[in-house]
């Protein structure tokens, strides 16, 4: 089976209030250049290669990947090429900030095997971007657009929050109409999710900004699905709507189990079998790589049951749903027989769609799906 390699660049030029990911403001080029410096020597020295896989992905995530300069990015590349056998058709993504790029280090990017860009627009409303914490403006994100296109870029992603603070429907219809004007191959399109220890959860429990309203959320999810499918895009995660053949194919080897290796601070790898998370805090990874010693905190071998639970919640996050053969063949028992009860219960909510064969999410079920995977975990 094909393997996916993902790298995390932590740097970001400032911080988001509702961020949660592992990141670092950007202080200057040289704790970059030491960050790369160590991700290339984690990578070389790689022991969780697996010589079966070939890698038929790549993908730079963030933070703001586009921080790094082409030659830090070439930097990082040869170190894959050497250590890895990678396919020559892959998908290379990576992952970019509206106003971080120019035309030319675009160019240069496209020279170096980008294929793919997704970046975070979040929202077209300038003040709603302000309330965030973010550095762009709504045009920043159509002249980023236009630079992607013009470098040459034709497979382009970027993503949106549902259900930001004071927004209502109409501005979330506004918000939906400009993205789809824009036409990108992909977009992703989440419900806001309120992280602990972050400064939105601080301001709303201050009551500076108000609690998210699920009933709302629900009505834009609707919409959502409503809308990018008139313009032909297909839904083929909770989150992710594409025009045809240009689905995540980094993102979907996690919906479907496949490996994924991943570098970097905070990266989680994927073997098929065991989880691996390495040190989330930056200077910590620097250290303990320059130092000569693992970067990886976690490590956990999947028992048949954990297996069994991550499969089926993964995969019933795709449209296409779990096919419960399959999972029976894997793991020996049918979800139909074993959990009939508690199916029929889902069912009568609508929140499932299921037969001796197969389950999926309904539309609704999208939207709680938490209450279904549940039942696996
Ligand atoms: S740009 Fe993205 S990764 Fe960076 S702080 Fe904002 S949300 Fe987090």
């Amino acid at each position: 089976m094909n393997a996916g390699i993902y790298l995390h660049i932590p740097f970001c030029r400032s911080r988001c209030s509702y961020c949660d990911f592992a990141t670092d403001v950007f202080k200057n080029e040289e704790t970059v250049e030491r960050y790369v410096s160590a991700l290339v020597k984690e990578i070389s020295e790689s022991k969780i290669q697996n010589p079966k896989s070939k890698i038929d992905t790549i993908y730079f995530g963030g933070g703001t990947p586009s921080l790094l300069s082409p030659k830090q990015l070439e930097k990082i590349l040869n170190a894959i090429h050497k250590t890895f056998s990678v396919l020559p058709e892959i998908e290379l993504t990576m992952e970019m900030n509206p106003a971080t790029v120019t035309l030319e280090i675009l160019r240069e990017y496209r020279n170096l095997g980008v294929n793919r860009a997704s970046f975070g627009a979040q929202t077209f409303d300038d003040t709603e971007l302000k309330r965030l914490g973010r550095r762009h403006t709504a045009q920043d994100v159509r002249e980023t657009i236009g630079l992607l296109r013009e470098s040459g870029f034709a497979n382009v992603s970027f993503d949106l929050i549902a259900g930001l603070p004071r927004q209502t429907l109409a501005d979330w219809e506004t918000n939906l109409d400009e993205a789809l004007k824009l036409k990108p191959e992909h977009l992703s399109l989440y419900l806001l999710e309120v992280h602990e220890g972050t400064p939105l959860a601080e301001q709303i429990r201050s009551k500076r900004q108000p609690m998210p309203d699920e009933d709302l959320a629900g009505e834009m999810y609707e919409l959502i699905v409503e809308k990018t499918a008139e313009k032909g895009y297909a839904q083929y995660e909770i989150s992710n709507f594409s025009l045809p053949e240009f689905e995540s194919k980094h993102n979907s080897k996690y919906w479907r189990c496949e490996p994924v290796f991943a570098f970097g601070v905070s990266a989680h790898s994927f073997d098929g079998e065991t989880r691996r998370a390495n040190e989330r805090d930056t200077n910590k990874y620097v250290s303990l790589v320059e130092s000569g010693k693992s970067p990886v905190v976690e490590e956990i071998k999947l028992d048949n049951k954990q297996l069994s639970a991550e499969f089926a919640f993964l995969r019933l996050r795709l449209a296409e749903g779990l096919n419960l053969k399959e999972y029976e063949r894997r793991f020996g028992e049918n979800p139909a027989s074993v959990m009939a009860e508690d199916l029929a219960r889902l069912g009568d909510l609508g929140l499932i769609e299921y037969s001796e064969n197969h389950l999926k999410l309904t539309r609704k079920g999208m939207v709680y799906s938490n209450e279904v995977f549940a039942l696996f975990v």
